[in-house]
């Protein structure tokens, strides 16, 4: 949830791409020359300032190797980042690590969800979708964070907000940080309209048999030894999730998006993370019973790109 800042020209980049987005049109573009400055900017000025007798400086950093992956967030085609020893994990432009580029290309390819008129809720957003979503010309796109600065601050757990007032909540990686998750769920399924969903994640651990939670752990770097992460409070197994959203009323689809994909697709953007532990990356959909909403496009469908 860290936020960075980005530079006017990569807004201007990433906003280029958004329009592509916002049309639906199956090849995002790459920039017409990439961010100056950054590791995307492939233009070898080094080896230009290297003909004369002038030793490189010791300050530059290595340009980076290995093969390239285009973003379709931003359409910055570069070598990415490794992060968290997942290798070529991040873009190096917009920041948008897998699983964020994996949920916008599900948004622009794999659902009709750009295309409906909702009224969009996006707690604590990486800066990366909350730029590719912001001015979607169909959504009413409002984000929140109890932590930090954002449209709202709600607290999930009790939510300032009416009954049935949301058509689409978008939750990445959140409710592992909640203690009263369950509170949190329906508070997510009072906020929905009839028909209403929510897209989330949390990290699920492949090969794991139960949720694993233990509240008498507040230590930070026990919560990292018993959780993976210092502010995680529990380890969801794919059944403990899917039993907590049910509970509340919410039908419960786990689409594995990434394995409908051409691998090839998958390989250009760099989808699949090296994540250690192994972790799940089904994009998961819940649904409040009821209502007219849109439906999402018919199990397998997937674009091409
Ligand atoms: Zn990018």
């Amino acid at each position: 949830m860290k936020r960075t800042n980005f530079t006017a020209t990569l807004l201007a980049i990433a906003i280029g791409s958004l329009a592509l987005v916002a049309s639906g049109c199956d090849k995002v573009e790459p920039p017409t020359k990439p961010a100056p400055g950054t590791d995307a900017d492939t233009t070898d000025k080094d080896a230009t300032a290297d003909k004369g007798a002038k030793p490189r400086s010791k300050s530059k950093r290595a340009k980076p190797t290995g093969p390239k992956h285009t973003c379709n967030v931003c359409g910055t085609t570069a070598v990415f980042k490794t992060t968290s020893r997942r290798k070529d994990a991040t873009c190096p432009v917009c920041k948008c690590s897998e699983r964020h580029r994996l949920f916008i290309h599900y948004l622009a390819h794999g659902s009709t969800l750009l295309h409906e008129k909702l009224d969009v809720l996006h707690f604590s957003p990486n800066e990366c979708e909350e730029t590719a979503l912001r001015h979607q010309p169909n959504w009413h796109y409002v984000t929140t964070d109890f932590m930090h600065e954002e449209d709202l601050s709600l607290d999930l757990t009790n939510a300032d907000q009416p009954d049935d007032s949301w058509d689409l909540m978008i939750l990445y990686h959140l409710l592992e940080h909640i203690p009263d998750d369950k509170k949190a769920m329906s508070e997510m399924y009072r906020i929905l309209r009839p028909g209403g969903r929510a897209i989330l994640q949390v990290p699920l651990e492949i090969g794991l048999a139960e949720t694993y939670e233990d509240p008498t752990i507040t230590d930070p770097k026990e919560r990292r030894k018993h959780f993976g992460q210092s502010d995680h409070v529990r380890k969801y197994s794919i059944q403990g999730l899917r039993e907590r959203l049910e509970a509340v009323g919410f039908e419960v689809e786990a689409l594995d998006y990434l394995g409908q994909l051409d691998p090839a697709v998958v390989e250009r953007h760099q989808f699949s993370g090296a994540f250690d532990p192994p972790l799940d990356e089904a994009i998961w959909i819940v649904t409040k019973p009821g209502g007219g909403g849109g439906d999402p496009l018919p199990e397998g469908h997937v674009d091409s790109d």
